[in-house]
């Protein structure tokens, strides 16, 4: 039966990003040897990153002063990475779920780190609007897309301090101004690529300004000065993100990604929307295109193991919520195709009609 891959992260990548992964790791660009046995220095893999990086400024449409780099150790690395090359003095934070309040705690440990607005009162089912940002701020921290309960940050925010985005789950879900940013970083693995690879986009002149020592691996000067080799990165993942920023560019781009995840997100809220036993989570208006969130309405929740059982024999994969919120989540990312999307509405309404 066909599989529709609703997974959170680790999630769907395009299938051809995957048979050329699995090419390469077979016999990499026909050279006789594996992906997986080559040195990151080798003559053939630096075009793989010098490429990747290139895709990553074009697609983003980066402007100067700029510089892409991959790292390991995940977003939550960075969570500590940010607040080591950037607070002095003091940080400020918008606290929209569990992963924006892992990164205020780690910049708690560098200096003082104030939260500007929260949305824990609703358990974070929307994005607080009208917060001062303090103007003496290092920096302003946010979460573009809260992939744990489905709300997202849509424009780009105006910030008097340099705006820094976890855009882990949302990169390259649509255009985005790049200039309004100090860094864009994420794990990969959610959009891009398997998991192991973080990125970071960052603006160079904010480095350089703290008066701490940072350990050299922990300092974004270091790899952006070593093209991302200052050690081995991950190689494999790389190279499966640039298939993947390949496959962005050949399907129109991010505003072409844009439209098909606005549609496929309608589609889905709409279903929900008009349905009699589900009812969404967030807020309407800051309702994610990335995670669709969902619960059984109160009357029905006794239908929770039924309906994960029914979704699962029609192929869904994925789609129970996040044990911190319970009920339902589709993640809808730029690789899943509005089939799968449509295949879930019609296992909901089939349900809803049986019970
Ligand atoms: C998944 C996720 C993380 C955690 O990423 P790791 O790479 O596992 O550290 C952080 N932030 C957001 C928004 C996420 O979706």
């Amino acid at each position: 039966m066909k599989k529709h891959n609703f997974n959170a992260g680790p999630s769907i990548l395009p299938r051809e990003v995957i048979e050329k992964t699995a090419q390469a790791v077979l016999d990499f660009e026909n050279d006789g040897l594996s992906l997986l046995e080559i040195s990151h220095r080798a003559k053939n893999f630096q075009p793989v990153v010098d490429e990747a990086v290139a895709l990553f400024k074009e697609l983003l449409d980066i402007p100067e002063g700029y510089s892409v780099i991959f790292l390991g150790g995940g977003a939550s690395l960075q969570f500590c990475m940010v607040p080591f090359n950037l607070l002095e003095k003091k940080a400020a934070y918008l606290t929209t779920g569990v992963w924006a309040k892992k990164a205020l705690k780690e910049a708690k440990g560098f200096g003082e780190a104030v939260e500007v607005a929260s949305s824990a009162d609703a358990n974070f089912t929307y994005i607080p609007k009208n917060f001062t940002i303090p103007t003496d701020a290092d920096y302003f921290h946010i979460t573009t897309n809260n992939t744990i309960y489905g709300t997202e940050i849509l424009k780009d925010l105006d910030s008097p301090v340099p705006l820094i985005a976890d855009a882990s789950s949302d990169i390259f879900s649509r255009p985005v101004d790049v200039s309004k940013y100090g860094i864009i970083y994420g794990g990969a693995q959610k959009n891009l690529a398997p998991a192991g690879l973080t990125f970071a986009i960052v603006k160079d002149s904010l480095l350089g300004k703290v008066s701490r020592h940072i350990p050299t691996m922990l300092d974004y000067r270091t790899h952006i000065e070593n093209g991302s080799m200052f050690n081995t990165p991950p190689v494999l993942p790389i190279y499966s993100a640039l298939q993947t920023l390949k496959w962005l560019k050949n399907n129109g781009g991010l505003s072409a990604m844009e439209k098909k995840n606005i549609a496929k997100a309608n589609l889905l809220y709409d279903a929900i929307d008009s349905s009699k036993i589900f009812v969404g989570t967030a807020k309407a208006e800051d309702r994610s295109r990335m995670n669709i969130c969902f619960v059984l309405k109160e009357e029905y929740k006794e239908l929770e193991d039924a309906f994960q059982k029914f979704a699962t024999s029609k192929g869904m994969v994925g789609i129970k919520g996040h044990r911190s919120v319970g009920g339902f989540r589709a993640s809808t990312y730029n690789a899943l195709p509005i089939e799968s999307v449509q295949a879930l509405i019609e296992a909901m309404k089939e349900f809803e009609r049986n019970n």
